[in-house]
């Protein structure tokens, strides 16, 4: 992705102001430090991962990072899969934006129980996050999510590539 256009067609448009143009630094720092982990994660999301970290562990339930950024590729292949998994296509995610992060439990993975998701949902949300374990139709509990603008604000920008 040529997010240095990406980010020059931002700075051009005036309609939607700073969390598009936030959102395309970091986009821009993570593809030119190639930044991975809960360094991908837009900064105010990597705050809230930290705090949901810090509490789920003394709460005796530790978490770890499955995935944060996420290429549109990726993104696609994930929406492609069978059974499915996820109702986003490429740019319809905020992984995409960095925006968005998976965690899962530290020692269980994804095969943790339902109490163990719906305190971290619990958890989640107490820190202004949206939680996927809500999504309608299709459930994620790993999934959160930093509530910014529509996706679809996002994608129009990068639909201009
Ligand atoms: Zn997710």
């Amino acid at each position: 992705m040529n997010y240095q256009a990406l980010y020059e067609a931002l700075l051009q448009d005036t309609r939607n102001t700073a969390w598009p143009h936030a959102v395309a630094q970091h986009l821009a720092q993570v593809a030119l430090y190639e930044l991975t982990g809960k360094w991908s994660l837009y900064p105010d999301l990597r705050t809230k991962y930290e705090q949901l970290s810090t509490r789920m562990r003394e709460l005796g339930h530790p978490i770890v990072l499955v995935e944060g950024f996420r290429t549109a590729k990726r993104q696609n292949e994930l929406f492609n899969k069978v059974p499915k998994v996820t109702n986003a296509k490429a740019l319809e995610s905020f992984h995409q934006l960095g925006l968005a992060m998976d965690v899962v439990s530290e020692s269980q993975g994804y095969n943790a129980p339902p109490s163990f998701w719906s305190l971290l949902g619990h958890e989640g949300e107490a820190l202004g996050l949206t939680w996927g374990g809500k999504f309608p139709g299709l459930a994620d509990n790993p999934h959160f999510e930093l509530p910014t603008l529509h996706w679809s604000i996002y994608k129009k920008y990068l639909e201009v590539l």
